[in-house]
């Protein structure tokens, strides 16, 4: 049994089309038009492979492939939703792998005792809502739904508003239900499957992450009149501590990333000495340990530059996931039909977060990545090639198959 290559790389490029950017790139924002008008025609795809399709009160879309028993549903998944000017690969490609992967077992009249279900998560990427994998996070019980309803875009807007608006507002509840398994392909977002010229990559987990605020208060005063000696600027000090957020990682080494990718400088403007800054620290580890030393390594990074600056501050660690191993028999799985697919695989970690590290939380979980060409993710130039796509999907149905055919 083996997926229609040309079949996948149409619905590929026809769902492309949708928030398609003129660099053939992507911009489908969360509950935006464009991502309405790609719920709707994978709704459309999903009733055509005759499955039942329901929408939770997060607007998750699941569509189901009945099974022989009343058994608990195989499920498969990621998101369609992407980041500003990103790429067709990200998200939609689980999807659509996944969608391709029913269309085979509907053309084979492949029977299996447990159901098989698709699912689309809403606001995989926190681009617009944040957090990210906001909607798995209620599904999986670690973030309240009226919270999740009360988040608001840059624009002030509630992501519940938006959720009515676009029509996906749906009846179910958003709760854990058994699962035989949950399965996501994704894209590696990272250079070492091409690297080693794999086509898949088995992944074992997913790195511990945590997303840190850094509030600075300076004195707000004129660029011009004001001496060097008695200023208090809030940006000289951010500056320090976005240097010294890289030091950190250089020093601890390893696998630690740390990042500082977002700023509000207030008053932002050419002639005024910045009052206000903002900023925002990104820590990934596959220890959980190695991230706490960081994090104290950063208050202390913190607290020397504003002492420096003769400045105040606020840090507040607001969210954090922690490693994500995948089920051990899920995962073997995973290895088994990537070894009957043909495909060169290799076993990996996950340095970005999914959907699937909720669901690990409730289901037994495991993921299939293929390459991403030059490593690069959320940016207009993502790509597959669709032979790496084809032994990814080829596993990815062959490890669905298996799990629903079996007790
Ligand atoms: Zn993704």
């Amino acid at each position: 049994m083996r997926i229609d290559r040309r079949r996948l790389e149409a619905s590929i490029e026809e769902l492309g089309r949708i928030g398609e950017t003129n660099k053939g790139g992507l911009t489908r924002l969360a509950l935006s038009d464009d991502d309405r008008r790609a719920r709707d025609r994978m709704v459309a795809w999903m009733r055509e492979a005759g499955l039942s399709v329901r929408i939770d009160r997060m607007g998750n879309i699941f569509g189901e492939r009945a099974g022989t028993e009343a058994l608990p549903p195989v499920m498969m998944g990621s998101h369609i939703d992407s980041v500003p000017t990103g790429g067709k690969y990200d998200g939609q490609l689980g999807v659509l792998c996944a969608l391709e992967a029913i269309r085979t077992l509907n053309d084979h009249e492949v029977q299996t005792r447990h159901p098989v279900m698709l699912v689309i998560f809403t606001n995989e990427e926190g681009a617009r809502f944040q957090p990210a994998e906001l909607a798995s996070g209620v599904m999986a019980g670690k973030i309240a739904l009226e919270d999740a309803y009360n988040t608001r875009d840059k624009d002030g807007i509630r992501l519940v508003d938006e959720l009515e608006r676009i029509g996906y507002l749906g009846p179910e509840p958003c709760v854990a239900r058994p699962l035989r398994a949950y399965l996501e392909l994704h894209i590696e977002q990272g250079p070492y499957l091409e690297e080693e010229g794999r086509s898949v990559g088995v992944v074992e987990g997913i790195v511990a992450i945590s997303w840190s605020r850094v509030t600075i208060h300076g004195v707000q005063d004129h660029a011009g009149p004001t001496p060097m000696r008695t200023r208090h600027d809030a940006l000289v000090a951010a500056a320090q501590i976005v240097t010294g957020v890289r030091r950190i990682a250089t020093e601890i080494g390893g696998d630690l990333v740390a990042t500082v990718g977002h700023l509000t400088v207030s008053p932002n403007i050419t002639n005024a000495i910045p009052g206000k800054v903002a900023l925002s620290i990104d820590v990934r580890d596959p220890l959980d340990a190695t991230i706490d030393r960081a994090l104290a390594l950063v208050e202390r990074v913190v607290h020397e530059a504003c002492a420096r600056e003769g400045v105040t501050s606020e840090v507040e660690h607001y969210w954090r996931v922690p490693y994500t191993r995948f089920d051990g028999a899920v995962v073997d799985a995973i290895e088994r039909a990537a070894r009957a697919a043909g495909a060169r695989y290799r076993r990996i970690r996950s340095g970005a977060g999914h959907d699937a590290q909720y669901m690990a939380m409730i289901a037994p979980a495991g993921m299939i990545f293929v390459p991403s060409r030059g490593g690069r993710s959320h940016c207009e130039e993502e790509f597959t090639p669709i032979g790496d796509i084809e032994d990814g999907a080829n596993t990815l149905l062959l490890t669905a198959a298996g799990l629903a055919r079996g007790k």
